[in-house]
C-alpha cells in the first residue's frame, strides 16, 4: 500500500465548488450575507429548530452559549471526562470550572447517574457531547438537570444527523454546538453553528458574537465589551451544499460502519460503537474498544497501524489525565470516580472513517486489525 489511509476527511462534489465560487463572485455588497441567511434557514429547517447562527467554530459556540447562560466565575459545569478538549476549553474562557462526569459502559456518552453524584451547590450547566455520532440517554440527562435546576448545552460537534426517539441531536439543551471542521461529517472547512429554539438567548447571542452592538445597529455604537465570532460567506456557501447532501453524507457514514461491522463481527474481544434501541447513531468515528484482557493498548495499536499506512487516533484520553487539566482538584476527584472512563480509554482507536473510504481500503484496515489482535508478537515489534 502506498497511500496512507486518512482517518478522516470530507466529501466535496462540484455542487460546493459551484457554491462556493458563486460567494466568492457576488456574496457582497448587499447580498454580504445571503449565503449565511442560507445555510442557517436550512440547517434550522434540518433540525426543526427556531434559530441557527453560523460562527468561525464549534469553540465559539460553546463559549457564547454559556456566556449567554449567564455562567461565569465561582460557576462550575459538568461536562463528560471522555471528549475534546473543546466541550471544556470555553468553561475557562469565562472563568468557571470544569467538573468530570464519568460515561456509559455501552453508548460512550455521559452517564446520567455520574451527572447526578457530581451536583453542587456551584453546577450552573452541564454540557453534554453526543460521542463519535451516539447520542446519550437524553431522557435520563434532561431528567436530572431539570430535577437540579440546571441549564444543559448540547455539544453536538460530532452527530449531525444522529436521532434519540426520533428527535434529531441539537435539540435537547437550551442551545446545542455544532462543528463543521474538515474532519466533521459536514465540513465548511473550518466553522461552527449555535441552534436554540430560544428567542432571547438568540438574540443575546447575536449580540454577543459581534462585539457587543445591537442587531441594526449603524452608528457603531458598542454597549459591551464583546467577542468577534462571524462565519465567512465562502464558509457558508460551502455549509449549504453539505446541508443540501445531509442524507447522502449521513447515509455514506452509516454505510461505512455497516461495512466495518460486517468485517469485524466475529472479531472476540472487539467492541465497536453501539446504538441504542430508538436512537440512530451517525458513526462520525468508527471507533473500536479491545477487551483489557488482549493487553493492547491504543497508542501500541495506532502505532501498528501507521507502519501499514493506516492513520487511526486514540479514543479519547479522560480530560482529568491530560496534562492541561492534571493538576486540578477537579481532575484528582474525577480519576478516583470514573471507572468507566478509565477502564475504556487505553484500549480504544478511531479507525478510518472519511467519506472516501471504499469497501477495499476498509476490508484492508479490517485485515490489519484482525492480525494485531490475533498476533501479540506483531504487537511487541511495534513498540
Ligand atoms: C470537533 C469537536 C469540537 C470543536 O469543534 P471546532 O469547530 O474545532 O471548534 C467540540 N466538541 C467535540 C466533541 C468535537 O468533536
Amino acid at each position: 500500500m502506498g497511500k496512507k489511509i486518512p482517518v478522516s476527511g470530507p466529501w466535496i462534489t462540484q455542487k460546493e465548488i459551484n457554491y462556493v465560487a458563486d460567494a466568492a463572485a457576488k456574496a457582497w455588497y448587499e447580498n454580504a450575507n445571503l449565503y449565511n441567511a442560507r445555510f442557517e434557514k436550512a440547517f434550522a429547517e434540518y433540525l426543526a429548530v427556531k434559530h441557527a447562527v453560523s460562527l468561525p467554530s464549534c469553540t465559539s459556540a460553546i463559549h457564547l452559549s454559556l456566556v449567554a447562560l449567564g455562567v461565569g466565575p465561582g460557576d462550575e459545569v459538568i461536562v463528560p471526562d471522555i471528549t475534546w478538549i473543546a466541550t471544556a476549553a470555553p468553561i475557562s474562557y469565562v472563568g468557571a470550572s470544569p467538573v468530570f462526569a464519568d460515561i456509559d459502559p455501552q453508548h460512550w456518552c455521559l452517564a446520567a447517574d455520574s451527572l447526578e453524584a457530581c451536583i453542587t451547590s456551584r453546577t450552573k450547566a452541564v454540557i453534554a457531547v453526543d460521542l463519535y455520532g451516539n447520542v446519550p440517554d437524553w431522557d435520563a440527562v434532561l431528567a436530572v438537570a431539570r430535577k437540579h435546576d440546571i441549564a444543559v448545552i448540547e455539544d453536538a460537534a460530532e452527530a449531525i444527523g444522529s436521532e434519540y426517539k426520533h428527535r434529531k441531536a441539537g435539540t435537547f439543551g437550551a442551545t446545542a454546538a455544532f462543528s463543521f471542521h474538515g474532519s466533521k461529517t459536514l465540513t465548511t472547512g473550518e466553522g461552527g453553528m449555535l441552534v436554540t429554539d430560544d428567542t432571547e438567548i438568540y438574540e443575546r447571542v447575536l449580540f454577543l458574537r459581534d462585539h457587543g452592538r445591537k442587531p441594526g445597529d449603524v452608528m457603531f455604537y458598542n454597549t459591551e465589551v464583546a467577542f468577534k465570532y462571524r462565519m465567512s460567506s465562502l464558509q457558508a456557501a460551502l455549509g449549504l451544499a453539505q446541508i443540501e447532501r445531509i442524507e447522502e453524507l449521513v447515509g455514506r457514514k452509516r454505510q461505512i460502519f455497516g461495512e466495518y461491522a460486517e468485517a469485524l463481527q466475529n472479531v472476540d474481544g472487539l467492541t465497536l460503537n453501539y446504538e441504542a434501541p430508538e436512537t440512530r447513531n451517525t458513526y462520525w468515528m468508527v471507533t473500536a474498544v479491545l477487551e483489557s484482557r488482549l493487553g493492547i493498548e491504543k497508542s501500541h495499536l495506532m502505532r501498528l497501524m501507521a507502519g501499514k499506512n493506516i492513520d487511526c487516533r486514540p479514543f479519547f484520553f479522560p480530560l482529568s489525565m491530560i496534562p492541561a487539566y492534571q493538576d486540578r482538584e477537579e481532575a484528582r476527584k474525577a480519576r478516583a470516580r470514573n471507572l468507566v472512563s478509565y477502564a475504556i480509554s487505553p484500549y480504544g482507536i478511531n479507525l478510518p472513517s472519511g467519506m472516501n473510504m471504499d469497501a477495499a481500503n476498509i476490508g484492508y484496515v479490517c485485515d490489519v486489525l484482525k492480525e494485531a489482535i490475533a498476533a501479540p508478537d506483531l504487537k511487541e515489534s511495534c513498540r
